[in-house]
Parts: C-alpha cells; structure tokens; sequence
C-alpha cells in the first residue's frame, strides 16, 4: 500500500507538473515549487501564475474551485493521519485525471483538507453539476467517506475580466464554500449576487461596529425568568439587539457570528455586562430588591486568562455584587473547548459569579459534559424541549433529563416556553425554573425594570 502511495504520488506530480504551465520561469529558490504529500503545485506559485492570469483577463472567464471535506479532523481522528494522507492523495489524483482541459490549469492544495483548482470555464451554466458529479463520483471509490458519512464540500466563483487577484477570486470560491451548512442536501455553491449581497452586509456590520457601540446603538433586553411554582421571577437573561440608524433592528443571529469570526464579540460581550452592571446598580442605589441576571459569553472568552479579572473591574466599579451576575456558555462551547470552560467556570464560581450552561440538548449533545462542570444551573434548550414533548417516549426522555440533571445537583431551567400545554407538562416532570414567550418575550430594559417594580411614581 505504501508503495502505491508513493507511485500515486509521483503520478501526481508529474501531471500537475505537465498541466501547470509556465513551470519553468518560476524564479525565487526558496519558494516551494510542489506540495511535498500531493505533489502537486505549490499554493504560493498556484498564486502567482493564477494572479499573471487574472491581471491581464481581458476577454475569457475562468472558474475557481474551492473544496475541502467537511468534518476532515474527524477522519483523521478516527482513521489515521496516514489513511488521512493517502485520501488526500488519491483525491488529487481523482481530480487530476477528471480534467479534461489542458491548458490554463492549476491546482493546489491551499493547507490541510482544502484544495484549489483554477482553470478556464467552458461549461455555460454546467459549473455545479459538473462538480457535484465529479466530488459525487470520488465520494463512490471512497468507502471511508461513505462509512463516516463525510461530505466533500465546494464553492465556485467565476472569474470574469476585472477580477482584482488571485485572492480575491480565492474569498469569493471560499466564501461559497463556507455557506454549505451541515444539513445543506447540496454540497457544491456558485458564488452568486445574492451571496455577494449578503457578504457585503456582513462587511459593513462588521466596519460598523466601532461606531455602533460608541453611539450606543447595541441595546440589552432583558427576558425574565420564573418560578414555575408561583410564577414569580426569579431572574433575567440579558440578549443583544443592534438598533440601526435606518430604523432596521438586528436580532444576535445575524451579527453575533460574524463578531464571534473577527473576534470582536468580547467586546460587545464586555459591553452588554456593562450595561447589566449598571442596571443593578442603579436599582441598589434604588433600595431596591434584586434578582439575578444572566449574560451570554462567547467560545472566545474561555481562553483568555483576563476574563475574569475583566468582569470583576466592571463589577467593582459600579460595586455591584457578583452573585447578581450569571455567565452563560452554551453546551456546544463547553464540549468544543472543555478544559478552558471548565476552568473559566471554576474562577467565575471562585470571585462568586453565577454561571450556567446554555442551549443544553441543542445540537449533538454530550450528555457527559454536565459530570462534573461546575455550573449553578443548567438551560434546556427549547428545541428539545419542543421535540420531547409531542410523544409519550420523549416525556419520559426529558423527564430522566430533568431528574438527572437535577441529582447532579444543578438548577435546572427550561427555555423557550410558548405554550400553557408546555408548561404544564415541564412543571409535572419537575423543571423547577422556566423562561420564554409564555411569559414574557425579551423586553427593553424600562418596560423590564416596570415589570419587576411596577411603574415609576411621576417625580414632581
Ligand atoms: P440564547 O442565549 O439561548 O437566548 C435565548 C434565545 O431564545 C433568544 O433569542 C430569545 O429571544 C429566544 N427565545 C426566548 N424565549 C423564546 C420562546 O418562547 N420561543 C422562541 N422561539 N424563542 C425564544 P435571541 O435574543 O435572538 O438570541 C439568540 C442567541 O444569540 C442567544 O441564544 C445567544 O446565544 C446569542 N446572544 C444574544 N445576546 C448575546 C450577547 O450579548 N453575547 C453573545 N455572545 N451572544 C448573545
Ligand atoms: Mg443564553
Ligand atoms: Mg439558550
């Protein structure tokens, strides 16, 4: 097998060798002239001959082709880094031999699992049939793939005269790829307006953001909790929304990810904290009697050693006691990055800050992660909520669910409550907490701060 690895290799280099042209004049020594594992051309030289291309396009359209294999870590994980080689080999090679041009063809391995091909375009209106045929096609000679049900992702963007670089064509194909979700039944996107519409909203949300939080645009609602016993709150959850100037209202959704990618979401996260701080404070100062409130923090945070001491400077400069506070992670977070949640929660619990896991149940769940983590209460979340509770043999799921997690010692608190019929139900298998529309939908702070205290005497 190993032999044939190594043949299939230099077969691979020699093709990409031949169908790359210009090989000759690539000057500069030091850069590597071909990937080591596939042999084929060098993602630095892929660059520059696509961007001598590109630069001077002046009739033709090319295409740029971005695949990769979704969850690729998994597989070699759970086969191997050496099978994972040999696959990334044998993909190579499968494409290679699927070319049918001759001329004008690039194709390199941009890192890891991702692979970039470029070349001239010639099938009108064919691109994502062609390539979904051809990915499909390997997919058949792989019974890995198929025992570990992994999909082989791509994004297309064709290349028209105009383009500005190698690169840009490269984030257009990219960005394509990255909008395949993993429920997504298609596998293989073309880069269309409607996608460049949308990248451009997601750019200007991310250039806006400095001035959006020193206009003060971003506002927290807050949604209360209750006691499913007397239905009195008992709580809040503090939730983002962006108030923009043409008069639009962002839900978290559509801008949380995008800060969660450029790692801005601390701040906004710091800030939202902020703005809880100063809400309890106003009410101490008030006299007034508190109950706790929540704030949700990013995957980011985890890592970070500052965390901590961050939330305790906001927390002492309005003087706000700690366990008025909550920090909620979701599930998903805790199992991507265990040993740092874990530990962020140690040192929130330490400096007496309350902490949750949220969004429990949502997702592939990992039902050992509530063990031993150290959180006050545990949310769960409301889809599952929604699916357990229209069959008996998911009633009894959920209510094994709540008496587990229960025993574990945690608060539980069911989220998203729509309906009298879902109340009652979690209140009969014992959820002792609850939030959602039923109650009350997220509210700005005022019409929160009415809710709790009853409306403010008129000052004279
Ligand atoms: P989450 O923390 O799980 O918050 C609960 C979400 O469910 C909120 O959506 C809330 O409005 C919604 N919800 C509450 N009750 C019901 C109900 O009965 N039915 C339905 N259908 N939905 C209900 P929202 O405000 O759109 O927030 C979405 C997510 O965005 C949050 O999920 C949280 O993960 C994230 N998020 C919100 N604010 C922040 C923030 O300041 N920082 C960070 N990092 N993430 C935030
Ligand atoms: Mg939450
Ligand atoms: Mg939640």
């Amino acid at each position: 097998m190993s032999q044939l690895g190594e043949l299939t290799k230099l077969i691979s280099a020699h093709l990409a060798r031949s169908q790359a042209l210009n090989a000759s004049h690539r000057g500069i020594l030091s850069i590597p002239e071909y990937d080591p594992l596939t042999g084929l051309l060098s993602f630095c030289l892929f660059k520059d001959e696509v961007e001598r291309i590109i630069v001077g396009n002046e009739n033709n359209t090319y295409v740029m082709v971005y695949t990769d294999v979704e969850d690729f870590k998994y597989l070699n994980q759970k086969y191997g880094y050496s099978l994972g080689d040999q696959f990334l080999k044998e993909f190579s090679s499968f494409i290679i031999k699927s070319i049918k041009s001759e001329t004008s063809v690039y194709f390199t391995r941009i890192i890891s699992d991702q692979f970039a091909l470029f070349m001239p375009y010639t099938d009108n209106g064919q691109a994502v049939k062609q390539v979904w045929k051809i990915n499909h096609e390997f997919i058949t000679t792989q019974q890995i793939l198929k025992n570990a049900h992994l999909r082989i992702r791509t994004g297309i963007y064709l290349v028209k005269p105009g383009c500005p670089s190698a690169s840009a064509a490269l984030d257009c194909a990219n960005y394509a790829r990255q909008q395949i979700k993993p429920n997504d039944v298609c596998t293989v996107r073309l880069y269309d307006d409607e996608m460049q519409q949308k990248r451009n909203l997601e750019n200007q949300i991310k250039n806006d953001m400095s001035e959006a939080m020193h206009h003060e645009q971003f506002k927290v609602y807050l949604q209360p909790k209750f006691s499913l016993e007397d239905y009195s709150i008992v709580g809040a959850e503090a939730l983002v929304r962006w108030h923009r100037p043409d008069g639009t209202v962002l839900s978290p959704d559509s801008f949380v990810p995008m800060f969660e990618q450029n790692g801005r979401i601390t701040e906004l996260d710091f800030y939202v904290f902020e703005k809880v701080a100063e809400f309890l404070a106003k009410n101490n100062t008030l006299g007034r009697k508190q109950v706790p409130i929540s704030i949700n923090a990013s995957i980011l945070h985890a890592p970070d050693q500052t965390t901590v001491q961050r939330y305790l400077d906001i927390l002492n400069k309005y003087s706000v006691d700690p366990s008025l506070t909550e920090i909620e992670l979701t599930e998903t977070a805790t199992v991507s990055d265990y040993d740092n949640v874990r530990t962020l929660f140690q040192n929130l619990q330490s400096v007496h800050i309350l902490t949750s896991m949220d969004d429990f149940g949502a997702g592939y769940s990992v039902l050992n992660t509530v063990i031993d983590i150290p959180v006050n209460t545990v949310k769960i979340d409301r889809y599952f909520i929604v699916k357990c509770t229209s069959t008996e043999r998911g009633l009894y799921f959920l209510k094994q669910l709540v008496t587990m997690v229960k025993g574990l010692g945690y608060h539980v608190l069911c989220e998203g409550i729509e309906t009298e019929e879902q109340l009652q139900i979690l209140k009969n298998i014992g959820c002792e907490t609850g939030q959602g529309f039923w109650f009350s939908r997220p509210l700005p702070i005022d019409q929160y701060e009415e809710l709790l205290y009853g409306k403010a005497e008129p000052s004279d």
